[in-house]
């Protein structure tokens, strides 16, 4: 029996924190936060999936400026729900 295992990284884009400059290319663009996820698969279905980053994301330079879980978590609570 061959047994089809490997790993998967994902972005998932979470919230539209609204228009900002980028620190990078001091562009004025919205950006969102968001998370990289890695997923490890078996059979092609993954089945144990972890937060690897979390990040804001600039769409222009496409940037990446990481953040700790605790700044994540208070800058999408400042965002409120919707
Ligand atoms: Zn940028």
């Amino acid at each position: 029996m061959i047994i089809i295992y490997g790993t998967r990284t994902k972005l998932k884009i979470d919230k539209n924190i609204g228009v900002r400059k980028c620190e990078n290319c001091h562009h004025t663009v919205e950006q969102a936060l968001a998370r990289e996820k890695l997923s490890f698969t078996l059979f092609y279905i993954p089945f144990l999936i972890l937060t690897k980053r979390r990040m804001i994301l600039c769409p222009c330079c496409g940037e990446a400026k990481s953040m700790s879980y605790k700044e994540y978590k208070q800058m999408k609570e400042s965002l409120g729900d919707n």
